[in-house]
């Protein structure tokens, strides 16, 4: 991201990465070409997060200081101007003030979708195109505030939102179930968990594609024997062809 003036205002969003246009690996969005903005910070540490480089703050002197108006910049040359689906993730991106980044970037055409696992609600959920909110089980080590969770759910305010679980084993799967049953007004989408975080330095981290089949199949018998028919199973199609490299 060289180039780009750095600025230490209220509106300064931190930036881990900005890459694409590839397709949305991932969720309600699957396979839809998108440009995606990575923020630097998170106020979870999952036990197996996959983006540690976008949460530790070992790595924040990696993270760019950028005005909304510089995102934008890097989204629409990144697309050739052409106006595309905009995946806002981190990291949190929740705690970020991405807010005039969204409705600049609406005003020219673009469509913004937010992943956050739901610890920080904010007004401007409302303006999203899709807001996608992650609530981390019970195998991620991480507890849900769930009074801040319906914050979030209710901030969205009509905005198209859905329920993305990421199942590791059954007590995820029985504590997504449960969740599931608390919101059954949003579309649910299941993924088998990826166990292979990459290590701090290394970015090309080997993924244990064999575990991961095995969780998904064994997902799909779960939901199927149960006859969650609400319920969609999506694999990670990004790891599928790319690993855990970062910036496809
Ligand atoms: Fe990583 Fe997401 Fe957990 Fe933050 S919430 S630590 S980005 S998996």
């Amino acid at each position: 991201m060289g180039g780009i003036s750095s600025v230490t205002n209220e509106e300064t969003l931190r930036i881990a990465e900005i890459f694409g246009p590839t397709i949305q690996g991932e969720g309600a969005l699957i396979g839809v070409p998108t440009v995606f903005v990575r923020t630097g910070g998170c106020d979870y540490r999952c036990s197996w997060c996959d983006s540690l480089h976008a949460v530790d703050s070992a790595y924040r002197d990696t993270w760019t200081p950028m005005t909304p108006e510089a995102v934008m910049a890097r989204i629409e040359a990144l697309s050739g101007g052409q106006p595309l689906m905009v995946s806002l993730s981190g990291g949190n991106p929740a705690i970020q003030p991405l807010g005039g980044l969204i409705r600049m970037g609406q005003g020219k055409g673009y469509r913004f979708a937010l992943e956050t696992q739901g610890s920080v609600a904010r007004r401007w959920f409302r303006d999203l195109d899709m807001l996608v909110l992650s609530p981390k089980p019970p195998s991620s080590g991480m507890v849900v505030d769930w009074d801040i969770f319906a914050q979030c759910v209710a901030a969205a305010n009509g905005a198209p939102s859905v329920l993305k679980i990421v199942v590791f084993d059954e007590v995820d799967y029985q504590w997504a179930r449960e969740v599931a049953g608390r919101y059954p007004d949003l579309p649910v989408y299941l993924q088998p968990g990826n166990h292979t975080p990459p290590p701090p330095d290394d970015d090309d981290a080997v993924v244990d594609q064999e575990g991961v089949d095995a969780r998904m199949l064994w997902l799909v018998d779960r939901v199927i024997g149960d006859r969650w028919f609400g319920a969609k199973v999506l694999p990670q199609l990004h790891v599928m062809l790319w690993g855990n490299k970062r910036g496809v």
